[in-house]
């Protein structure tokens, strides 16, 4: 599980990861961009809540992490997730969700915020498979997707009002988490500053020298 403010490259290196350990990627703001695309009654309410830069109700964030966890490919694979938990009460649930298992590790992607400011109001994503792109890494042909030929965009809650909002809100509810998984032994940091392949090198190393820590401490 990442954890990382807005902007510190958590959905860039969770794809990468994904590929790396061929494990689902669950990345909660994926899902309900989806959703919202569906032109449901259900995603557009839930447009309005990230539009404004607020947090979906745990009941509602529970619910759609709960049925995800419980298919067949998080089951027998593993898995990496991607905004979630944001909250102590969701850091609990899943907790709960996961028992008598846990969580193999809790990354801190770390990144200062006057970075992470440039980087969001420089980003731009693929509308169609949600891809990363920026002003210094533009895609080959205009603003159209390298993956899958999308048009390439600013997110919709990119803008200067709801970047604070949302940074106001990791500061005050998703940043206690940091203690909360070092409290369980469960936390490593991991500088997020360089290359994404280089992130990724750090990253990898984590994870995989967590691992190996928790197959020969506790056999999970
Ligand atoms: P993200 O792509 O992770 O930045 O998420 C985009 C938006 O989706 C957030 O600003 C929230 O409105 C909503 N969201 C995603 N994950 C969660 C979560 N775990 N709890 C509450 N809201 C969430």
């Amino acid at each position: 599980m990442i954890l990382g403010k807005q902007g510190a490259g958590k959905g860039t290196q969770c794809v990468r990861l994904a590929r790396h350990y061929v494990v689902p990627h669950i990345s909660t703001g994926d899902m309900f961009r989806a959703a919202e695309k569906s032109g449901s009654a259900f995603g557009h309410k839930l447009a309005e809540y990230m539009r404004a830069g607020e947090l979906i109700p745990d009941e509602i964030v529970l619910g759609v992490v709960g049925e995800r966890l419980d298919q067949n490919d998080t089951k027998s694979r593993g898995f990496i997730l991607d905004g979630f938990p944001r909250t102590a009460n969701q850091a609990e649930a899943l907790s709960k969700m996961l028992a008598p298992r846990d969580l193999d590790l809790a990354v801190d992607l770390e990144v200062p915020t006057d970075i992470v400011l440039k980087r969001l109001s420089g980003r731009r994503v693929c509308q169609d498979c949600g891809t990363n792109y920026s002003f210094q890494s533009r895609p080959r042909v205009d603003w159209t997707c390298d993956v899958c030929g999308g048009e390439v965009v600013q997110r919709e809650d990119d803008t200067e009002d709801a970047i604070e909002r949302r940074l106001k809100l990791y500061e005050e509810q998703t940043e206690p988490l940091i203690q909360w998984y070092l409290e369980r032994d469960m936390l490593v940091a991991v500088d997020g500053l360089g290359t994404p392949d280089e992130v990724t090198a750090r990253l990898t190393r984590a994870i995989d020298r967590r691992r190996a820590h928790n197959a020969a401490h506790t056999g999970r």
